[in-house]
């Protein structure tokens, strides 16, 4: 659409404030995942927003589950645009300067929750084929958007829509959830996404709680727990599990290349914002920052046992837990976490600590940083913000991409504009007026680009 790019941007300009009512009726519903209401209303939302656009819809229904919505436009080579209608619990809500359910623009800032994460930038994308269809005409490329309501919660249920309609995951290619730009106004390019496996560990170790002067004689489940959890990282805070590292294959020439793009001062500068005098191991500038894109984590995210509210409550507690996750990395395997951790706690002495799986898991994602759909993403992106890209191998985070995109190898790639001070899942989550109609102009690039891939 090389000639039509200034109709194109008039558009945009044109139509934004009419779009900034239409994303402000889209986040004035709460739709947080125990709002069950709020998620089917905001599922009819976008299900009819897409209609409007004129995309093909269905929305698929799963006892006790989310709605999905699937619309699809134009025809040709398919891109799935990944996307969620849900969003994260507003609270602590005495931290918001407005409302998070009563969308305000400030200095060129719009708040809600949600705003950001996804509703503004699903919304960029349908106003980037409006906008195309407008001012240039017929899609040159399908595109496909799926958009689910159980994204913040994790769960089950996408693999199962997904097994049930295989048709969905028929694609080429398909775009994370959204993209971001840094402080300095450089779009950043991620083309991966971690995996996540979430583990707890349970022991028993008395009939019940007992009379804690019995200390002396009887085993207390909180210190058996935290005599096996000690053993699960070393002196030095590193992971001590052997196996931790099945399947993580090694760095490519072409992975190498890209990280050393990007400053150490990334990485070394987190040590002042943490407030730590050094990263576990000793590791700095380029060394940790390896770690942080290549090494699996092992992490324990809470622990509880015996009695810890107001007022003394003198037992011996009968039962520990505590809650692990291990971010992944390419081609780590979810299921063989589960076992390494128990073959360690079997050598280790800990037979009686139980290991099961917690709330959801999937493999890491990642599409090589040269692959023709992320350079296509940090062209259009250079285009429009008139920056040079800084890309990533991964985001720090994990989204179920593999879920959607490992039956058919899909590439991957993010593409859109956050930016750091957005606030996503906190209090006065926003999104930048400029980055939104940013976003709206690389994604009607993008299709171009898209469609003409080799
Ligand atoms: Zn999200």
């Amino acid at each position: 659409m090389t000639i039509a790019h200034d109709a194109f941007d008039r558009h945009v300009e044109e139509r934004l404030p009419a779009w900034l009512e239409e994303l402000a009726a889209f986040c004035r519903i709460p739709s947080e995942a125990s709002n069950r209401e709020a998620l089917g209303e905001a599922a009819a939302w976008i299900a009819d927003r897409l209609r409007r656009l004129g995309a093909r819809v269905e929305v698929l229904e799963r006892e006790g589950a989310a709605s999905l919505v699937i619309g699809e436009i134009g025809e040709g080579r398919t891109l799935l645009a990944v996307q969620h209608y849900d969003v994260q619990p507003a609270e602590p809500l005495e931290l918001w300067t407005s409302p998070p359910y009563a969308p305000q623009v400030r200095d060129g800032r719009f708040y809600a929750r949600g705003a950001n994460d996804n509703k503004g930038e699903l919304l960029a994308r349908i106003w980037a084929v409006e906008a195309y269809v407008a001012t240039v005409g017929a899609l040159p490329c399908r595109l496909r958007f799926l958009v689910e309501g159980e994204e913040e919660g994790g769960g089950a249920n996408l693999g199962l829509y997904l097994d049930a309609n295989p048709w969905i995951r028929e694609a080429d290619a398909a775009l994370i959830e959204g993209g971001d730009i840094d402080v300095d106004g450089r779009p950043r390019i991620t083309s991966g996404v971690r995996g996540m496996a979430s583990l707890q560990l349970s022991v028993r170790t008395l009939a019940y709680d007992a009379h804690s002067s019995m200390a002396m004689l009887v085993p207390n489940a909180a210190v058996r727990m935290a005599q096996a959890l000690a053993t699960l990282w070393d002196d030095e805070g590193l992971p001590a599990v052997a196996g931790l590292d099945e399947g993580v294959t090694a760095p490519t020439d072409a992975q190498l290349a890209v990280l050393a793009t990007v400053p150490e001062s990334d990485t070394d500068g987190l040590l002042e914002v943490y407030g730590v005098e050094r990263f576990l191991g000793g590791r700095s500038g380029r060394a940790a920052l390896r770690a942080l894109t290549f090494e699996p984590t092992l992490n324990v995210q809470g622990l509880w046992s015996g009695y810890t509210g107001p007022g003394g409550n003198t037992i011996t507690p009968a039962e520990a837990h505590a809650r692990l996750d291990i971010r992944l990395v390419p081609d780590q395997q979810p299921e063989a976490m589960e076992r390494a951790v128990r073959a360690h706690l079997d050598a280790h002495g800990f037979g009686d600590v139980a290991v099961s799986v917690f709330d959801y898991q999937y493999p890491a994602w990642w599409t090589p940083p040269g692959h023709p759909l992320v350079q296509a993403a940090i062209r259009v992106s250079e285009a429009v913000l008139g920056q040079p890209v800084v890309q990533q191998l991964s985001g720090p985070g994990t989204a179920p991409m593999s879920v959607i995109c490992a039956a058919h190898d899909l590439p991957t790639t993010s593409l859109g504009g956050t930016d750091d001070e957005g606030r996503a899942h906190a209090p006065d989550e926003g999104i930048r007026l400029d980055y939104l109609a940013a976003a709206v102009r690389m994604t009607g690039r993008f299709v171009d680009e898209f469609a003409a891939i080799p």
